[in-house]
C-alpha cells in the first residue's frame, strides 16, 4: 500500500509518519529532511527553503523526489510519503510516475490542527544539531541537561515567526486545493491532530485498513 501524509506545519506529520512506516513496514520518504540534507551542499536550495521559507517549484521538487524514489523504491510499492505532494501539480506528477509502474496512492492521511496551534508548536520546536532528535518546549520537553547525545538544541531557521507565516500561507493557498482533490477521489482520511500522539496513531492505523496484528 502507498500512503501520503499531509497537514499544516507542526501538525505532527513527521512523528506519525515514522510510527506508521515502522508499523506497516513501509519505505519512509521525508521530503523536508531530504531537502534540508541537499541544502547543506546546494546554496540555492538552502536560500529558498531555509532562509526564505519558500516551497520549491513543483517540477524541480518532483524531479528530485522521483530520482530518489526510482533508486530506493523502483517498483513504487509500499511507500509512505511525508511532505510530498504539497500541491495539485505535484500530485499529478506523482500519479503519472506511479501509473507507469502500475501503482497508485491508496490512502491520504490529513492531520488537522488549527493555525493558532501550528504557530504555537513551531515556535517551540527545537532540534539537536548532533543527532537530529526533535523536541518541543511545550509538548515534548528535552531532558533538563540537554540532548543525551551531548549535542546542542537549535531552532530551525524556517521556524522563525516570519517564515512560519509564509509557510502557513503557502499551505492555505497551495495544499488546500490538493486536499479537495484527494477528498473527491475518496482516498482522504481526516484525522484530528490535536490529541496525544498515541491516540492519533491508533486512529490513523484504524483508517489504513491494514491488519495491524499481522504486522510488527
Ligand atoms: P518541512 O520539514 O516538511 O516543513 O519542509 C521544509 C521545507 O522544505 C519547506 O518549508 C519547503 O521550503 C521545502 N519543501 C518540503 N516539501 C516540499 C514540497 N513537497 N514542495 C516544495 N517544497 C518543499
Amino acid at each position: 500500500m502507498n500512503i501520503i501524509i499531509l497537514g499544516p506545519q507542526g501538525s505532527g506529520k513527521g512523528t506519525q509518519a515514522k510510527l506508521l512506516a515502522k508499523k506497516l513496514d513501509l519505505l519512509l520518504f521525508e521530503t523536508g529532511k531530504f531537502l534540508r540534507e541537499l541544502a547543506k551542499t546546494d546554496k540555492s536550495i538552502d536560500e529558498r527553503i531555509n532562509k526564505r521559507g519558500e516551497l520549491l517549484p513543483d517540477e524541480e521538487v518532483f524531479s528530485l523526489v522521483s530520482n530518489h524514489l526510482n533508486e530506493k523504491a523502483p517498483t513504487a510499492k509500499n511507500i509512505l510519503l511525508d511532505g510530498y505532494p504539497r500541491s495539485v501539480k505535484q500530485y499529478e506528477l506523482l500519479e503519472d510516475w506511479l501509473k507507469q509502474k502500475d501503482a497508485k496512492i491508496d490512502k491520504a492521511i490529513l492531520l488537522e490542527i488549527s493555525e493558532k496551534e501550528s504557530i504555537r508548536r513551531l515556535s517551540a520546536r527545537r532540534t539537536c544539531n548532533k543527532c537530529g532528535q526533535i523536541y518541543n518546549l511545550i509538548t515534548n520537553l528535552p531532558p533538563a541537561d540537554g540532548c543525551p547525545c551531548g549535542g546542542s538544541l537549535t531552532q530551525r531557521e524556517d521556524d522563525m515567526p516570519e517564515s512560519i507565516k509564509k509557510r502557513l500561507a503557502a499551505y492555505n493557498k497551495v495544499t488546500k486545493p490538493l486536499v479537495k482533490r484527494l477528498e473527491s477521489q475518496g482516498i482522504l482520511e481526516k484525522v484530528d491532530g490535536e490529541r496525544p500522539i498515541e491516540t492519533i496513531f491508533k486512529d490513523i492505523l484504524s483508517r489504513t485498513g491494514e491488519n495491524i496484528n499481522a504486522k510488527k
